[in-house]
């Protein structure tokens, strides 16, 4: 794929996605995470309250490297809060957390800040796609690329060829090679969550969060985001939060463990196979 040797303007790049201002130390940097012992998150003994209500109550989890992990559960089981405690937006700063969170061995998440926690290597999906409409779906992937600490010295310079292969090979790995000329505001629902996904995928990301990533898809659409989080399978730990049952079904598949909370704790957790038997999960969730 031929991309232009055009970069955006600087004018339509926020604050926000330069990422060039922060200077965390070494130690926060993503080679850094310590994955000897295979473990990419680890969450002990979680517990998150609000004014005294608690929305996650001594939740534990463990999430391999290389992992893709399915989290089901009914509304309110503090699906989303734990990925808000994952990511730093909600923390010992603006709630009252305790437990533990790990990445790999060694990095406390409990300690950082949500910027930090993004420059480390955590990408995060929200529901409502976020990609830049009035942009190429190509140009929303150059302003997602991981840039170094030179990033303003390149805004005047044209795009090197490893990041236009870097671009181009996320852009066909998403399924987007057709619209890529394209304004990303045309894309349908389903194309700007890849893209979104494309977005993030850029930032070569060692965990990755997907919040109800299939809501508000077709069928179809829903399946094509299936394979696509299955082509990643392996390439970083993933952690889908999902109601979609067949969805969830087409990325645990036979052996991949899926996780249900139900009540700010682990309700259940097992092959697919073994959640749907478990009289549990039948009661609480799946049975309703
Ligand atoms: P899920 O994503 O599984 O549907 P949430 O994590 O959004 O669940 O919410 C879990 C519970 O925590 C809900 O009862 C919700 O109302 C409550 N909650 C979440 N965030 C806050 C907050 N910032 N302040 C007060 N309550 C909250
Ligand atoms: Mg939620």
């Amino acid at each position: 794929m031929n991309l232009p040797n055009l970069i955006p303007k600087k004018s339509q790049l926020s604050e926000s996605r330069t990422g060039s201002k922060g200077s965390f130390g070494h130690f926060l940097e993503k080679g850094k995470i310590d994955l000897s012992h295979g473990e990419m998150l680890y969450i002990e003994d979680l517990e998150v309250s609000f004014d005294g209500f608690k929305a996650i109550r001594g939740l534990n989890l463990d999430i391999r490297v290389g992992e893709l992990r399915c989290i089901i559960g009914p509304n309110g089981a503090g699906k989303t809060t734990m990925m808000d405690v994952i990511t730093g937006k909600t923390g010992p700063r603006n709630a009252d957390v305790k437990g533990r969170v790990f990445l790999g061995q060694t990095i406390d998440l409990l300690k950082l800040n949500e910027p930090q926690i993004a420059q480390i290597g955590i990408g995060r999906k929200f529901q409502k796609p976020t990609v830049f409409e009035n942009l190429k779906v190509w140009e929303n992937f150059e302003l997602a690329r991981k840039t170094d600490k030179s990033w303003y010295l390149s805004l005047n310079a044209s795009l090197d060829e490893s990041a236009k292969d870097l671009i181009a090979q996320t852009i066909q790995k998403v399924g987007l090679e057709e619209q890529a000329f394209e304004d990303a505001g045309l894309l349908s629902h389903g194309q700007k969550q890849r893209l979104e996904i494309g977005m993030l995928l850029m930032q070569q990301p060692e965990l990755l969060l997907l919040d109800e990533p299939a809501a508000g898809m077709t069928d179809e659409e829903t399946m094509q985001l299936a394979d696509l989080l299955n082509s990643l399978r392996g390439t970083c730990s993933i952690i889908v939060v999902e109601h979609d049952m067949e969805f969830v079904a087409a990325l645990s598949g036979n052996d991949g463990i899926v996780t249900v909370l139900a009540e700010g704790s682990v309700l259940s957790e097992g092959t697919m196979q073994q959640i749907k038997n478990d009289p549990k999960v039948i009661e609480s969730y799946l049975g309703r």
